[in-house]
């Protein structure tokens, strides 16, 4: 079948984004919503996962929600058994959930360590196991794992948050290397440096964004919205045999020294 501009529509096609009350995964919601997608989106807080659905319902999207928390496998399990049964098939997965927690390497705390990778590698294999499960019984599905530009470069005070995005990045790939044979494509999306609440320490230090925006060739921030071409991209048949790669959305920062 030759190539249309309609390969990258996601009509018909229902999206998971964990974490999607605000920052990257709400942006991502908006987009996939955008390209035709009905988004699921996923928080801790019922209410919130509610208002969010409604709000952008009141966009013009197609959306509703899950709630559950990625570091507990039952409930994990539970929401998306249930989701499945009784709503529908989750065709697209974005692993988007995630925390940062900075300290000194020689003084990190143990627990943050574990509450760090509880949620950034430990979430990841929980979703993706218990949809990718549903998604081999079709024989069809995208994965998306939000990866960073740590899933390549250190930097001081984060490298627990660059082990566990390095270790997503291979995670990744793992998911190609078992599930390709079924139908599925697992690739990440790594984004730069984007002003939320995650970064919200870096955004108000302006020697840091100084720097950064000497550091990045585009020479500045990275704007939410734009990590929404990649994803739209990652989760259409227009990237059917792109399987285990990860795509960086960051201004070139990894591109040069
Ligand atoms: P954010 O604004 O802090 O949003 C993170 C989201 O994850 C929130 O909705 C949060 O919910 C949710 N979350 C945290 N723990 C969870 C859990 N246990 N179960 C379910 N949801 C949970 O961060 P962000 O900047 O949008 O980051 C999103 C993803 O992009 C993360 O994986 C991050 O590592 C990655 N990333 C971000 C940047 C950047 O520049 N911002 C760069 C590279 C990669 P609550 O509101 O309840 O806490």
């Amino acid at each position: 079948m030759s190539f249309t501009i309609n390969s990258f529509r996601l009509d018909g096609r229902r999206a998971l984004i964990t974490g999607s009350g605000k920052g990257i995964g709400l942006e991502l919601a908006r987009g996939l919503g955008a390209a035709g997608a009905t988004v699921v989106i996923n928080d801790r807080n019922i209410e919130k996962a509610r208002a969010i659905a409604s709000q952008l319902r009141d966009e013009g999207l197609h959306a509703e929600f899950a709630v559950f928390d990625v570091t507990d496998r039952e409930q994990v399990v539970d929401a998306i058994t249930t989701f499945e049964a009784g709503t529908g098939a989750i065709d697209i997965l974005v692993n988007n959930a995630g925390i940062q927690r900075r300290a000194a390497l020689e003084h990190y705390d143990a627990n943050d360590w574990h509450d760090l990778m509880r949620v950034n590698l430990d979430g990841v294999f929980y979703v993706s196991q218990v949809v990718a499960r549903h998604m081999i019984a079709r024989g069809n599905g995208k994965i998306i794992n939000i990866c960073s530009v740590q899933s390549e470069l250190a930097r001081p005070s984060i490298a627990p948050y660059a082990a566990s995005k390095g270790a997503v990045k291979m995670l990744t790939k793992g998911m190609c290397a078992e599930w390709a044979q079924h139908g599925i494509q697992a690739n990440g999306l790594a984004p730069g440096y984007f002003a939320t609440e995650m970064n919200r320490a870096l955004v108000d230090d302006q020697a840091f964004s100084e720097w950064l925006c000497k550091r990045t060739p585009a020479g500045r921030w990275g704007r939410v919205e734009e990590l929404c071409g990649a994803a739209v991209f990652l989760a259409s048949k227009a990237s059917d045999f792109i399987n285990g790669q990860t795509l960086f959305v960051d201004g070139g920062l990894t591109s040069v020294v």
